[in-house]
């Protein structure tokens, strides 16, 4: 089916008490790996491809690509840009057909974050596409693979929650609760007292960024406590490393596309394990019975599935004057926060 919002499916993850898995696509083989596997367990997934990650892929290339996958994956897809911090990579997503972006202004002053983000917000919103900001700071860098420990300083502050999801009208909110971007220093400790006063007072669906390395048991109660969406890419990627690394040694082994089959495998079957913990699995398709509205899936409940949303990204239907009207809004929006 066509790509949905991610606003869709995170309305249904919290309508029903799960978490969808956002996982990041890197390569052709991370993609078909994730697809795999949320088809695998009938869970809807969010592919996300991080700006700090384009340098592995070209956008132009492998977008009509994920498209094309999604088209035939029987399962609701939406299309993210992960941790987007410069306002080129966000007009390139809208541009591409992304049904969702992560505008990440948490090193920005907090008034700054909140003019920016509102004005991404409004001309995201006028043509479908969600948005996901960060307030507080996630620790360790998007992308690093070094470890890191949480500061607690930098965790969000529930009540400037509150604040900046109200004047920001963003749909989703990324929280600094105590997870780390790569590898853990010492065991991970979630703040659950402020992740659920967060929730409470914001009522928008909550992001966990590097959800790699935390126990299982703390993930189930932080999605009971309001958590919808989960980043994971350092397992992943440590998974894919480990296959390969299994076999490369081998003098015999001389065939890359088997080394990345294998990579891919390893990426398929952590993206199945975060799934199950999650609580995705099956949530999208009972065998043999098809919702009416998408032809391809429908909740166990009976329920319209969240694919049965209209086509949200109206962009491509735009003119480029249109387009060139909007990103000139949103400069001057910038630029007048400099006055
Ligand atoms: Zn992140």
């Amino acid at each position: 089916m066509a790509l949905v919002s991610m606003q869709t499916i995170l309305n249904e993850a919290v309508a029903k008490g799960y978490a969808v898995g956002s996982f990041n696509v890197v390569s052709l083989d991370s993609l078909q790996g994730i697809l795999e596997a949320a088809t695998q367990l009938r869970s809807p997934v969010i592919l996300s491809v991080a700006e700090v990650h384009f340098k592995y892929i070209d956008l132009e290339y492998i977008v009509p690509v994920i498209k094309q996958a999604a088209a035939q994956a029987p399962i609701p897809v939406a299309l993210h840009l992960d941790h987007g911090v410069s306002l080129e990579a966000v007009m390139r997503c809208f541009r591409l057909g992304f049904t969702s972006l992560m505008f990440d202004g948490s090193n920005l002053p907090y008034e700054e974050n909140v003019a920016r983000t509102a004005e991404i917000v409004r001309v995201a919103h006028s043509v479908g596409v969600s948005v996901e900001a960060e307030l507080g700071q996630v620790g360790g860098g998007e992308g690093t693979s070094e470890a890191s420990e949480a500061d607690r300083s930098l965790f969000t502050d529930p009540e400037q929650a509150v604040d900046f999801v109200r004047r920001t009208g963003v749909d989703a909110l990324a929280v600094a609760v105590g997870s780390v971007h790569g590898l853990y220093k010492g065991k991970p400790q979630l703040d659950f007292e402020r992740l659920e006063a967060i929730a409470r007072g914001t009522g928008v669906p909550l992001v966990l960024h590097g959800g790699s390395g935390i126990p299982d048991e703390d993930i189930k109660r932080a999605i009971s406590l309001g958590i919808a969406k989960i980043n994971v890419y350092t397992e992943m990627s440590m998974q894919a490393v480990q296959r390969i690394r299994e076999k490369v040694a081998d003098p015999k082994m001389i065939s890359f596309p088997d080394l990345l089959l294998l990579a891919r495998q390893g990426i398929k079957e952590t993206v199945m394990d975060k799934i199950s913990v999650f609580g995705s699995a099956n949530v999208c398709q009972a065998p043999g019975v098809f919702c009416d509205s998408c032809g391809a899936c429908v909740m166990p409940s009976g329920d319209t599935c969240a694919a049965s949303a209209p086509s949200t990204n109206g962009l491509a239907a735009l003119s480029d004057e249109e387009i060139a009207r909007m990103v000139a809004s949103v400069v001057r929006g910038i630029l007048s926060l400099r006055d």
